[in-house]
């Protein structure tokens, strides 16, 4: 049985918006989101760059992109003058070289070919989650050379939103591979937008802490980072905690939200509202890099989280209203057909798409408590059982509040945001549950 929507909830707004807005007077109502039919996308592809695969046992699947973009196309919603595909070019040596160290370019490029040092073990090559490949150099100078392929379109108006898919190498250091990442596409990224003169916001959603982005711009003011993941009590690569807000000219500009195992979508959601949203309106970003990992879903082999897509909206409709050009690069993401799903939709509704099929299914879905694809882009929802709710809810709203007296004092951010964060009601509930009890 479908259950009724809240009075009042428009047609094509999924519950959770709906619930959101109930609970908290001050969240937008739908007719505010700001309409991107104008907006142009572009999606990054190249079928020689999908090719480079990883070792076929590596859970890292490159063919994700190309899967996405045929998804993509048989919804109508890439392909014509609006939402177009746009051909990458591989890195340049001299380009990478912004980033990563001459010497280590020259070991990766060294291993691709069989030759592998005790320099290059040394720099983390050949570990489990960074094998040794013929295409290992490759593979990163083409993400790379995407993601700042995508950077030029921003920078020169022909695109609003450019999607890296083929990118999101977060892990990656200057001298130092780690976690499938040899080659870091979103710090290169980040740094020709902030070399252009913007003021860049790199905020990053996937399950694992953004750790060589964070060492990269650790010293810096003009590139903001923030990142909300999994804690690093319980997940690669270890780190990511509320104290390390950045040094010098750059405290207070980088923010990690550790995320305790099980989070779920409104806790989540509650966090991003009360850290992510207010630092990115007062920091005010002339561009927005956005790694979109999908393996934050419920069902991947590799994180714990426990959240749906339905938060992708949610990331998406927020971070639209930033009203400034986006580059989303796509990052980890282990279950492949739960994270094409996932981009998809994220795609869609930057396109300003939504549909009601999709809201239907969610709502089916908290009946038979399983995310199993049936159609649609939108996961069903999950329901959240009393005893994860009382797991994550004390330790993230912990940790919310040590962000929030750590990090808004020094930008100047004050009580407001610090009230509704610490508030002792607990997290909404959502409106589905209420709903069931009726
Ligand atoms: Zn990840």
């Amino acid at each position: 049985m479908k259950p009724e929507r809240p009075p009042g909830a428009p047609r094509n707004v999924h519950f959770l918006r709906a619930a959101r807005a109930a609970a908290s007077p001050s969240y937008p109502p739908a007719g505010e989101v700001p309409a991107m039919n104008e907006r142009n996308l572009a999606f990054l592809y190249s079928p020689e760059a999908e090719a480079l695969s990883y070792p076929p046992d590596c859970p890292f699947k490159t063919q994700r992109a190309g899967c996405t973009r045929l998804r993509l196309k048989s919804l109508g919603l890439l392909g014509d003058e609006k939402h177009f595909e746009s051909a990458p070019r591989r890195a340049t040596v001299a380009e990478l070289k912004q980033f990563h160290t001459p010497h280590y370019l020259e070991e990766i490029q060294r291993a691709a070919e069989g030759d592998l040092t005790v320099e290059g073990l040394r720099m983390g090559f050949g570990e489990p989650d960074t094998p040794v490949f013929r295409n290992m150099f490759e593979c990163g100078a083409w993400a790379c050379g995407a993601g700042l392929t995508a950077a030029d379109l921003l920078l020169q108006g022909r695109a609003d939103i450019a999607f890296n898919l083929l990118g999101g190498f977060h892990h990656a250091f200057p001298d130092r591979a780690a976690g499938f990442c040899y080659l870091n596409d979103v710090a290169l990224a980040c740094m020709k937008l902030a070399a252009a003169g913007k003021r860049v916001l790199y905020l990053d959603v996937d399950a694992h802490h953004g750790d060589g982005v964070q060492a990269a711009f650790y010293g810096r003011k003009d590139v903001m980072t923030i990142s909300l993941h999994e804690s690093g009590k319980t997940l690669f690569p270890w780190g990511g905690f509320e104290d390390e807000l950045g040094e010098g000219a750059g405290l207070g500009y980088n923010v990690n939200v550790p995320l305790p195992a099980e989070t779920y979508d409104e806790a989540f959601l509650e966090a991003f509202d009360a850290v992510a949203v207010p630092l990115a309106e007062n920091f005010k970003p002339d561009a927005l890099v956005l790694e979109l990992g999908m393996d934050i879903l419920a069902g991947d082999p590799l994180t714990h989280l426990r959240m749906t897509n339905n938060v992708v909206v949610e990331i998406v409709e927020r971070v639209m209203k930033l009203k400034c050009p986006i580059l989303v690069a796509g990052g980890g993401g282990y279950h492949v057909e739960n994270t094409v799903r996932g981009w998809a939709l994220a795609w869609r509704t930057f396109c300003g798409e939504n549909d009601d099929c999709d809201f239907a299914l969610g709502m089916g879905g908290v009946m038979l408590a399983s995310t199993e694809w049936a159609g649609g882009l939108r996961d069903r929802v999950l329901p959240v059982s009393a005893a994860q709710r009382a797991s994550v809810e004390p330790e993230l709203r912990k940790t919310i509040k040590t962000v929030i007296n750590n990090a808004f004092r020094l930008h100047g951010l004050g009580a407001p945001s610090f009230e509704r964060a610490t508030e002792p009601s607990g997290f909404a509930e959502p409106a589905i549950k209420q709903q069931q009890r009726k």
